[in-house]
């Protein structure tokens, strides 16, 4: 047995039960399916996946969001936050001036692209869009 989601053609919403789906292809055909609501006998199989298409697609930068999010959280509680410092205290600990330790903090993209340029690794934290 089956369930499909029937829809008929006033757009009521109504479960059925079929051995297999030949068997409601054929019910369906002779008018043997009715819709419980407005008894329309004009019945198709509910077409989801348009709506499934749609729900994804809203879903996706909210999983997005929560993927930044604990990104962000696991880079934050790992790190020591220096601030505007970053790219002199990266440069001391590459250069063994500091101490040897993940840190965090604020650099300009020129900033950014001068750490990477001397040869010391840098990660961009990517910034969490605004809840609307
Ligand atoms: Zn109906």
């Amino acid at each position: 047995m089956i369930r499909y989601t029937l829809v008929c053609d006033e757009g009521h919403r109504f479960d059925g039960w079929f051995r297999d789906s030949e068997t409601f292809e054929k019910q369906a055909e002779r008018h043997l399916v009715s819709c419980p609501f407005c008894a329309s006998e004009k019945v198709t199989r509910g077409v989801m996946a348009p709506h499934v298409a749609r729900s994804r697609r809203e879903d996706a930068p909210a999983r997005l969001r929560q993927m930044i999010k604990e990104l962000r959280e696991q880079a934050v509680a790992g790190t020591e936050d220096v601030g505007d410092r970053f790219p002199d205290e990266a440069r001391a600990i590459e250069e063994g001036d500091a101490e040897r330790r993940p840190i965090r903090g604020r650099a300009t993209f020129e900033e950014a692209k001068a750490l990477l340029e001397e040869g010391i690794e840098i990660l961009p934290l990517p910034d969490l869009p605004q809840d609307n």
